[in-house]
């Protein structure tokens, strides 16, 4: 892996329209830093699982957390590969005949073999990080993990060996033979908005709800 690319391998090489592929480590990182919910894909006895789960990139590798009774994460604690996807959709193309209606889009699929942190410090800058990439400005505010919530939560990371971003932009294209039907073509963007904030019981009604919440970006998904 080079210090600004990703090597395209057998894996990762994007065969079906090629043109969409990036293999830039920027880019690649502009879509895992802006998604929040992965798809986490690996092999187990009984065949292929993929489950959703939130996570953080740091650095070159991702981070995934969950419970020590997980079974996903006690399989991933032992080194595994995985494979691990993270997609935002930007907005529906609607074309003028139904076989070129599409998504506009930004998915990034990485591989790599996980890898467990047992360290209760770097367990705990982990977790950390994870709620920072969640909610930016929360890592601070929140309390820290404790020994025993450490204890019952298994932290893994995953090196980025390769990555690949795909992705898709602007109109429909249709056939020309169509172009002069008579029907509405075009985007409709999507994106993911924050709602109004519901503060918990023990919220006092005076609390100033912090700037980072007020600030949070919407497109995040
Ligand atoms: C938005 C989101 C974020 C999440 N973030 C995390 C996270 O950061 N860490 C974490 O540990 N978990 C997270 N979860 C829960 C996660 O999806 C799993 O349910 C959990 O990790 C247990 O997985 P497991 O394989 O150990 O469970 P098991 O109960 O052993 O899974 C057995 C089977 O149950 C089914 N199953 C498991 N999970 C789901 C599911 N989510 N939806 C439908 N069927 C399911 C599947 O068929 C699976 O093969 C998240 C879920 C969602 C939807």
């Amino acid at each position: 892996m080079s210090e600004t690319e990703f090597q395209p391998t057998e894996r990762s090489t994007i065969h079906r329209l090629p043109s969409r592929g990036i293999y830039d480590k920027a880019k690649v990182y502009e879509v895992l830093d802006q998604g929040i919910l992965a798809h986490v894909g690996f092999a187990t006895k009984n065949g292929p699982v993929v489950i959703p789960m939130g996570y953080a990139r740091r650095a070159d590798s991702v981070i995934l957390h969950g419970s020590a009774k997980s079974r996903l994460l006690t399989y991933l604690s032992q080194g595994a590969d995985v494979c691990i996807t993270v997609t935002l959709v930007d907005g529906l193309v609607l074309a003028r005949s139904t076989f070129h209606h599409s998504m506009n889009y930004r998915s990034v699929v990485v591989f790599g073999h996980s890898q467990v942190i047992t360290e209760p410090s770097e367990k705990d800058a982990a977790l950390e990080h994870l709620v920072e990439h969640l909610v930016p400005g929360r890592g601070a505010d929140a309390r820290g993990a404790d020994e025993g919530e450490l204890a019952a939560t298994l932290v893994v990371e995953v090196p980025i060996s390769d990555a690949s971003l795909k992705m898709r932009t602007g109109p429909p294209v249709d056939e020309t033979r169509d172009l002069e039907i008579d029907i509405w073509a075009g985007v409709l963007p999507l994106r993911l908005e924050t709602g109004e904030l519901i503060a918990d019981e023990h919220t006092p009604a005076d609390k100033p709800v912090p700037g980072y919440l007020l600030d949070y970006p919407a497109g995040r998904s």
